[in-house]
């Protein structure tokens, strides 16, 4: 992607705004994480993507203990469930 040039002043709290046009173009939306990196005498901000801890999908995800899981995985983790309850080992 080139840079967009839009210069932004970074203030006493190190904090700056990522313009709303960059926002929308990459689908950023309050709450998202960004994982920020420095590459040479760049820093990067890079979208965090939220997926299912087992699979992977960002589809169809649900919260379960601070993890997220899709319904699919959530149906395959409640299978194993009942092996647990009938007391095996
Ligand atoms: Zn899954």
């Amino acid at each position: 992607m080139n840079s967009t040039g839009v210069p932004r002043r970074i203030d006493h709290l190190g904090r700056i705004v990522v313009p709303v046009e960059l926002r929308r173009m990459l689908g950023i939306s309050p709450g998202d994480e960004l994982e920020v990196a420095v590459k040479g005498d760049s820093v990067t901000l890079t979208k965090v993507r939220q997926g299912c801890v087992f699979c992977g999908t960002e589809d169809d995800l649900r919260s379960f203990r601070e993890r997220l899981i899709c319904r699919e995985c959530t149906t395959g983790v409640s299978e194993v469930g009942p092996s647990f309850s009938a007391g095996s080992p």
